[in-house]
């Protein structure tokens, strides 16, 4: 019987579990799916923004998996950190261990002002609304008038249409009460969603980008002479210049917008700016809060980056959202690669001093960079257990424990195991009912570990 530890049940976890399981070639299999948190599916239940309840319905398809008789759900077990079991405990206590912690961090900006009150990072701000229970308390989207989202991901866009949206149209979701009450009574009514290369440059998908022109109360603005110092935007208009399909549709977007008639503004609406060429250099400071961001305008430098013009431009903001992308965290224990914020490997197995270490593997995030959809995970994870299962005739001749959870436990863990889920999912789902919403998610760890356990 091959024993195998996950580390960690979001997706990229989920999906190397699955294959496991569809190995012929392992016919005895068992699965310790661990994960940090008491709560599985990682940033499909703590990233994936509450409104995309269609994607937010994988949780179902990961949940088939981990039912499965072969795995066992150990919630609120860390790998690696000072409580947590160390990637040398886990290598003894099973044949192979695959590590898919994700990039839990997020990328500095590297400005000044970046740590005032006010300015977040997107991370924290979903981290809030996701109902996370590391999450800070946030007053921030009640104070502002005025935000400014730097990047142009999809994260920026799920920040920026999360601003936008009112309490109404977030009830049906399971976001927390205090973020559901907080935005319900923000008076932002301006949010600039900021580029500092051109609009073909822009990371976020079409379907996300078309997302936030159908907001209900938001009204989408572009400046098409933005746009049009992309060569790119000036070549599509044009005839059949070969640009990537995704570019081409989102500049058709773009060009829609740009191309609407001016409007009078209606009450209450929230306008969202999309802007391009600006590299925010500077936070700007009054009463000890962001109060705005300094851009340099920027212009193509002809080989796909920007230069600098010369030119700046201030844009007035109490919140600063940095939506500059994720990255990976070292997991002591582990070696890692701090320039890309990745662990070493090859073809999934962990590089340990210029070898692989047989027996550890990692996918996912951790593996190859914060990038790609929920569905990117699974050719990811495809090609680790391909590289674990080729080991396989190797690692599992040496004897590991029968039950690693018992010795866990004697160690002082107290792992929330799959009932233990399923009591927080009721747990859930009674507070949603208490307050005539559907499944309001619990925000905080004690509140977790007593659903847990059962308790209140
Ligand atoms: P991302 O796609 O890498 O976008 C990061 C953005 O930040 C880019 O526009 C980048 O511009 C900009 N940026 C980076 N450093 C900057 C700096 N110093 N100053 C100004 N701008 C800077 O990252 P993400 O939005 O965090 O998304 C991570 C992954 O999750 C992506 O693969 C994304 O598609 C996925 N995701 C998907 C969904 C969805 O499918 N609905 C939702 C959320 C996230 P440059 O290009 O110029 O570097």
């Amino acid at each position: 019987m091959l024993r195998v530890a996950v580390v960690g049940s979001g997706p990229s976890g989920v999906y190397t579990t699955q294959e496991l399981l569809r190995q012929s070639r392992v016919p005895e299999v068992r699965v310790h799916v661990l994960d940090r948190l008491p709560t599985p599916y990682g940033l499909v239940r703590y990233g994936v923004a509450p409104d995309h309840e269609k994607i937010k319905s994988l949780q179902s398809s990961l949940r088939t998996v981990l039912e499965d008789d072969r795995i066992t759900f150990a919630g609120h077990v860390e790998a690696g950190g000072s409580g947590g079991v160390s990637p040398a405990r886990l290598k003894e206590l099973y044949h192979a261990v695959v590590y898919c912690v994700g990039a839990a961090a997020d990328r500095p900006l590297s400005v000044p002002g970046e740590g005032l009150p006010g300015s977040l990072s997107a991370t924290e701000f979903v981290s809030w609304y996701s109902a996370h229970p590391d999450a800070a308390a946030g007053d921030f989207a009640l104070l502002a008038r005025s935000a400014v989202v730097i990047g142009v991901g999809n994260v920026a866009v799920d920040v920026a249409r999360m601003l936008a949206r009112g309490a109404a149209e977030l009830r049906g979701t399971d976001v927390p009460r205090a973020a559901l009450d907080m935005l319900g009574a923000s008076r932002v009514r301006e949010v600039h969603l900021v580029g500092r290369r051109g609009p073909s440059a822009a990371r976020f998908t079409t379907k996300e980008l078309r997302e936030l022109g159908a907001l209900p109360r938001a009204r989408i603005i572009v400046d098409g002479a933005e746009l049009a110092l992309d060569p790119a935007y000036a070549a599509a208009a044009g005839a059949g210049e070969p640009l990537p399909a995704v570019v081409r549709r989102n500049l058709d977007v773009l060009r829609g917008w740009a191309g609407a008639p001016p409007q009078a503004a209606a009450d209450g609406e929230r306008r969202i700016r999309l802007r391009f060429f600006l590299r925010p250099v500077e936070l700007l400071e009054r009463q000890g809060r962001v109060a705005g961001v300094r851009f340099a305008r920027t212009a193509p430098d002809g080989s796909g980056g920007v230069r600098d013009t010369g030119e700046h431009e201030d844009v007035e903001a109490q919140l600063v959202l940095r939506a500059v992308g994720y990255r990976g965290t070292p997991l002591p224990g582990l070696p890692f690669d701090p320039v890309h914020g990745t662990v070493p490997h090859v073809a999934g197995r962990v590089v340990r001093d210029g070898r692989t270490s047989p027996g550890e593997y990692v996918a996912g995030w951790i593996k190859r960079g914060p990038t790609g959809v929920i569905g990117s995970n699974r050719s990811c994870a495809k090609e680790t257990v391909a590289s674990l299962v080729e080991d396989a005739p190797l690692l599992v001749g040496r004897e590991v424990p029968a039950d690693p959870l018992a010795v866990l436990r004697d160690q002082g863990l107290r792992p929330v195991e799959w009932d233990g889920w399923l009591s927080i999912e009721r747990a859930e789902s009674a507070l949603g009912r208490s307050l005539g919403r559907g499944r309001v998610k619990i925000p905080d760890w004690s509140g977790l570990l007593d659903a847990a356990r059962g308790g209140p």
